[in-house]
């Protein structure tokens, strides 16, 4: 089982990373960043399965880490 680490103040809300996570893990967060934005949160940490796709497509670095 895998678990991301998620810096939500660097988000851009552009949601490429929802639409990668092959596991539905991630979605739209209910409060605005620091930056004005509606961030992602991770929703379901239980089904992330670490493959690093939310990491790799984030063109803001906003997802630091991913455990395997
Ligand atoms: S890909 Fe990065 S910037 Fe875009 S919504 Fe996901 S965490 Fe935020
Ligand atoms: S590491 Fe993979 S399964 Fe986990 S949140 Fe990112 S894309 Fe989804």
């Amino acid at each position: 089982m895998g678990r991301i680490v998620l810096n939500r103040d660097k988000c851009k809300a552009c949601y490429l990373c929802v639409d990668a996570c092959p596991k539905k893990v991630l979605a739209q967060d209910t409060a605005v960043n620091v930056l004005g934005y509606y961030p992602v949160k991770v929703n379901k940490e239980e089904d992330c399965i670490g493959c690093a796709m939310c990491a790799r497509v984030c063109p803001d670095i906003a997802i630091e880490k991913v455990y395997k």
